[in-house]
């Protein structure tokens, strides 16, 4: 029969010893590791959120000079015209009024104007930084959402625009998914403005939405046969402020942004894909219903 000598039990003995005191050693590492990645993650979200106050407080502070110097602006322009039809009238000096029309005739209302222009781009990057750090205070409701009747309400609102652009608008069938009502019908009205807003006018334009149920999640996709985005401006498109339209079609460049930022706070995603002079596919993941 097999007896194992002593030294061969001592040598299992010492070699499962090793094997616990490793698991114990990995054990407390990841522990440690655990405790480290809360505590930065705890960091992280106080920056956050001092970030965001330092953005809405900017934002919401700077727009009452704005408004002072947007009004005092309208003011100088109607007392530079007053002052323009003063000298028109007699006895003034014909050298004076030489020397003052231009000025008061081109180039005092363009530099109005331009003061005005600059003052209308600062309120709409203002209100766009104020909405984007209201996003992050909003409460979410996180429940059912059917999104066929979701998707159906968003297409309504875009109805008109999309029967005056011929554009062929095909939703499928689409599984419910789990998210803020309110919330993710600004993240696919967004979508849907962007595939409408950047088709190509040389071809009609095509709208796809489609989604499939795949695992725990749900993925959406709303897809174009627009201008598409070049490769190396696809993932800074979700970045704040980033504009690549050819065209300059109206815009902030902050749509995406929010988009983004709302699907963090649902526990969703998004990503694109797409190929310039053929068209965009963004995909949009939600957690699906169990
Ligand atoms: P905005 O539309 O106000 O410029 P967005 O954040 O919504 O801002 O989009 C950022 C940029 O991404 C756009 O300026 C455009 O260049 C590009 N983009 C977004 N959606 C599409 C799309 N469906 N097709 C082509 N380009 C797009």
């Amino acid at each position: 029969a097999f007896t194992p000598d002593r030294q061969e039990i001592l040598k299992i003995l010492a070699g499962q010893a090793a094997i616990s005191l490793e698991n114990a050693m990995l054990y407390t590492e990841r522990k440690r590791a655990e405790e480290a990645r809360e505590r930065l993650n705890a960091q992280l979200r106080a920056k956050n959120t001092e970030l965001e106050q330092i953005v809405y407080v900017t934002s919401h502070d700077l727009r009452s000079p704005l408004v002072n110097v947007q009004g005092f602006s309208k003011e100088l322009e109607i007392a530079f015209r007053e002052v323009a039809s003063a000298i028109e009238s007699e006895g003034v000096p014909s050298e004076v009024k030489e020397r003052l029309t231009p000025l008061l005739e081109e180039d005092i209302p363009e530099a109005v104007r331009f003061i005005l222009t600059s003052i209308s781009k600062m309120d709409a990057l203002l209100s766009g930084l104020l909405r984007l750090s209201r996003l992050g205070r909003v409460a979410l409701t996180i429940e059912e959402l059917d999104m066929n009747s979701l998707m159906s309400d968003i297409a309504a609102a875009s109805e008109f625009q999309i029967k005056e652009q011929g554009v062929t608008l095909d939703i499928g069938e689409l599984p419910p998914c789990k998210g803020d009502k309110a919330q993710i019908t600004q993240v696919f009205s967004n979508l849907l403005d962007n595939a409408l807003k950047y088709l190509d006018p040389g071809r009609s334009g095509i709208i796809h939405i489609a989604g499939r149920k795949k695992q725990e999640k749900v993925i959406y996709c709303v897809e174009d046969n627009g201008i598409g985005i070049a490769q190396t401006h696809q993932e800074k498109i979700f970045e704040i402020f980033q504009r690549f339209d050819p065209n300059i079609a109206s815009g902030e460049g902050l749509g995406l942004t929010i988009v983004r930022r709302i699907l963090d706070r649902c526990h969703g995603k998004i990503w694109v894909e797409s190929e310039p002079g053929k068209g965009s596919r963004f995909f949009v993941a939600l957690p699906a219903v169990r």
